[in-house]
């Protein structure tokens, strides 16, 4: 039987959903033997490839980069995952969303800075005008809240998804 095509993705997030994904620890191993991790930042690809069974998807949508990237991801995923609170509603990246691009920029790169103050404009992917959940922009399968989900919570999902079930995410909480 082929494997489970599964890749993880970091948008605009800490990062924290993925030391999550981490924390199954050696649960990891019983996963191996059934999945492919394709692309990962824990993985050296450097593309999303086509064809990829599952994709977990950690936070908001903030960049022009990140949407071009969430776009391509769901062209190419069978069951997209919102994976955190930053995913499923922007939480935290969405803080910004009230006070506009223009004044965030200034506040964060010539007022709170000592020296070499000035707003970057070349190596930064460009911000949307606010940060918005995967729903708001792709069609999301599966929501898994939490900030971030417990390891047990991501380990309950995948191995519910690898044997053919729907993740019974009735427990699962937000924060
Ligand atoms: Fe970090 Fe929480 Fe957002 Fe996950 S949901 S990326 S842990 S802030």
């Amino acid at each position: 039987m082929s494997k489970v095509r599964v890749a993880t993705v970091w948008l605009d997030g800490c990062s924290g959903c993925h030391m999550s994904f981490l924390d199954m620890d050696e649960r990891i191993l019983n996963l191996i033997p059934k999945i492919d991790i394709v692309y990962s930042p824990l993985v050296d690809a450097k593309e999303f490839p086509e064809g990829v069974d599952v994709a977990l998807v950690e936070g908001a949508v903030s960049s022009d980069e990140d949407l071009h990237k969430i776009k391509l991801i769901r062209e190419r995923s069978t069951t997209l995952i919102a994976l955190g609170d930053c995913a499923v509603t922007s939480n935290v990246p969405s803080m910004r969303n009230p006070f506009g691009v223009d004044l965030v920029m200034k506040r964060v790169y010539l007022e709170n800075i000592d020296c070499q103050a000035g707003v970057p404009n070349e190596r930064l992917p460009k911000l949307l005008p606010k940060a918005r959940p995967l729903h708001e922009v792709v069609k999301v399968d599966l929501f898994v809240p939490g900030c971030p989900p417990s390891a047990d919570l991501i380990y309950q999902v995948l191995s519910d998804l690898l044997d053919g079930k729907t993740p019974d995410l009735t427990q699962a909480r937000f924060g």
